[in-house]
């Protein structure tokens, strides 16, 4: 049966929708009754090409992905991801254009850097907790692409609008955003995210690519990455990660089936307001240290009592005897994060609100 499952806030890997999970043990030892598990089966095997064909499917369909565009799986992380895009897109005029705006958009550009000249869209990033307005951008004409981070995982920021590049292409790291709103993909030229946060377990990269931008690759790009490559041979070129497929195209049934990208962008205001909406009445016991129009729907950071360690060492410490887990926030700035993904359910964040009232009570001042 269904053991009671713990509240996760986890920014990644994260929770994923227990019904998948429980479809998927099901088919775990014996998938559709083979006698097989699906992780022992061939990646070219009638099932692995089924999975995947199924999966770029209800990409394309969640997505309203154009027909222009190709739909990869690959491996490497959003790490990978990083030198990826480079490797493949930067190579037309040797430099591309970073907006940097928190922590993941900032290693992006490091290890675009080994491949060729990065610039920056406005001078390097000083205030956390903001996006600046693209008003003050500048942007290269000459730039191969224009690289944004949609949603700052660490740093809780997510860009209120798709930037316009005018005509140069524009790629996007959404790998703690995608498949939670609807997007006008034919304003990209390439959006890549790690599947681990809000459409399946580690290991697969999507990447939705224009076709028009392939061919491009620099010499240096190992094969698994070139996503010219990669294109050709049907995102099989080599062993993928199958399970990790298979799962995430679990995953995104069940989005389609719970109504698809509207009701998970509905759904997702409506829990990140929960939480913002109680630091407001907290009388500053809950800081929230984002701009407003920034804050992100997806990862919520908060210091407690101006930032005090001890309190918020505390809280963690209750929220876990509640079965609240991965609370804490990034190692690299403290403080608490509460992660609001997909597969956290309305009544996840109701319960985390009442115990932060309750723990506000007994130790507010
Ligand atoms: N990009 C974003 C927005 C992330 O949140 C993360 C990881 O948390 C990464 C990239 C890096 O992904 P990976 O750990 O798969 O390399």
């Amino acid at each position: 049966g269904s053991a009671q499952s713990a509240l996760n806030f986890g920014a990644g890997p994260a929770k994923l929708p227990r019904e998948v999970l429980e479809e998927v043990q099901r088919d775990f030892l014996s998938y559709q009754d083979s006698g097989m598990s699906f992780i022992e089966m061939s990646h070219r095997g009638k099932e692995y090409t089924k999975v995947n064909n199924d999966a770029q499917s209800i990409v394309r369909e969640l997505l309203n992905v154009p027909a222009n565009y190709k739909i990869l799986f690959m491996q490497g992380g959003g790490t990978g991801a990083f030198a990826a895009v480079a490797m493949n897109l930067m190579g037309r005029t040797g430099t591309a254009d970073y907006a940097v705006t928190g922590t993941w958009s900032s290693k992006a550009a490091k290890e675009a850097a080994k491949y060729g000249e990065v610039r920056l869209v406005y001078p390097q990033h000083k205030k956390s907790g903001s996006i600046q307005d693209q008003s003050t951008w500048t942007l290269n004409p000459n730039a191969s692409y224009v690289y944004y981070c949609d949603n700052e995982t660490v740093d809780g920021v997510e860009f209120p609008y798709i930037p316009e590049t005018n005509g140069i292409p524009l790629v996007s790291d959404m790998s703690s955003s995608i498949m939670t709103k609807k997007l006008d993909i034919s304003k990209f030229g390439c959006i890549v995210a790690g599947a681990q946060k809000n459409i399946g377990p580690a290991g697969v990269v999507v990447v939705i690519i224009r076709e028009d931008l392939l061919g491009n690759s620099m010499k240096c790009c190992p094969s698994v990455f070139d996503f010219t490559y990669i294109a050709k041979e049907n995102s099989v070129h080599n062993t993928p990660a199958t399970f990790s497929v298979y799962v995430m195209e679990r995953v995104l049934q069940w989005i389609k089936k719970n109504g698809g990208l509207e009701v998970m962008e509905n759904q997702a205001r409506e829990k990140c307001g929960l939480l913002y909406k109680t630091m407001a009445e907290s009388k500053k016991f809950y800081t929230c240290p984002i701009d407003e129009n920034v804050r992100s729907r997806m990862n919520v950071p908060f210091r407690i009592g101006g930032g005090d360690e001890k309190l918020e060492e505390l809280f963690l410490q209750e929220a876990e005897k509640l079965r609240m887990h991965q609370l804490k926030g990034h190692r690299s700035v403290g403080g608490i994060r509460a992660s609001l993904y997909n597969a956290v359910t309305l009544d996840d964040v109701k319960l985390l609100v009442k115990f932060m009232i309750e723990f506000q009570a007994t130790h507010g001042p």
